[in-house]
């Protein structure tokens, strides 16, 4: 039998918790969002992170800038904020203008503002096994889901595919800390197929629609689908869910699987920043 996981459903879930927690505080936290306004993807994902701080009673603010704005006026404006004790957590809309460099301007985010978690720092304290207030909101959700349908990772054959900063790598580390015996697998990798029928558990995060198909898994697997890509209008995930959903255990669906989890996650990082 397979059982879909419904991201949809715990994000709500976790947002009644949050509510809660927030209710009780002295004040509302607050979470600034920087975007530039070419970035059309990223507005809606910023539409959605506005939304679940309505639901929670968090304050946010949103920062436009022009897409031809300069890496300075960026910096300057991530240092005010790190700056505003109103502020509790900040995060940059992801992608920023090719103009700008990427690293230095998630790096000027203070460690103790960081929603999102990308900052070497918080990146670092999570791979050295110290836990900080902040990690990185897709992988730290994958996590919540997987326990939520008490999946047991210990000793799990553990197959992530893509290696970035944001997804990939920060799982990986994360399935290790649960004692999953942990493959990475990359643009590069030679005969995917043979690790993808060895794993019990497999993260696909690539970007390409329908990538993992039902002849590349096992029997009992269990699926997490981090691809969003847009094809004729309509979400799909790296997983070819009509093949592989009968061979799975337990799988996640796009639209309401991962993504769901990595706002409610984005939330509560900054409920936690701000305590
Ligand atoms: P990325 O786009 O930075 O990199 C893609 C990765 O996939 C690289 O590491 C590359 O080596 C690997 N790859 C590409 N083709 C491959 C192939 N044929 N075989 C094996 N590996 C291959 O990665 P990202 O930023 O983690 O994004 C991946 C996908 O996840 C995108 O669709 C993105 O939109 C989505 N995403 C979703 C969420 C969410 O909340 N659901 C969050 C972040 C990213």
């Amino acid at each position: 039998m397979t059982t879909i996981m419904d991201g949809k459903a715990l994000s709500e879930k976790i947002y009644e918790k949050i509510k809660s927690d927030v209710e009780k505080l002295d004040r509302k936290p607050t979470l600034a969002v920087i975007l530039t306004k070419d970035n059309e993807a990223g507005a809606v994902y910023v539409r959605n992170k506005q939304r679940a701080c309505e639901k929670t009673g968090i304050n946010s603010m949103t920062i436009e800038f022009e897409p031809n704005v300069t890496e300075n006026e960026m910096l300057s404006k991530i240092d005010e904020l790190n700056n505003a004790p109103e502020v509790d957590a900040i995060l940059v809309q992801l992608p920023v203008p090719n103009h700008l460099d990427t690293e230095k301007i998630l790096n000027r985010i203070s460690p103790d503002k960081d929603a999102d978690g990308f900052h070497y720092v918080n990146a670092g304290k999570m791979f050295t096994g110290q836990m900080p207030a902040s990690i990185a909101c897709t992988p730290k959700g994958i996590i919540r889901l997987l326990d939520e349908y008490k999946i047991k990772l210990e000793g799990l054959n553990a197959l992530v595919i893509g290696r970035s900063n944001i997804v990939g790598k920060p799982i990986a580390q994360l399935l290790l800390q649960r004692n999953a015996t942990v493959t990475m697998a990359h643009s590069k990798t030679k005969n995917l197929s043979e690790y993808t029928k060895m794993a019990d558990l497999i993260v696909v995060a690539i970007g390409k629609p329908k990538f993992l198909n039902g002849d590349m898994v096992k029997d009992g697997v269990v699926i997490i689908d981090v691809g969003i890509s847009r094809v004729d209008g309509k979400l799909s995930g790296d997983v070819d869910f009509d093949s592989v959903a009968p061979k799975a255990s337990f799988i996640t669906p796009v639209p309401k699987g991962v993504g769901p989890m990595t706002v409610a996650m984005l939330i509560q990082n900054t409920l936690e920043l701000s305590k």
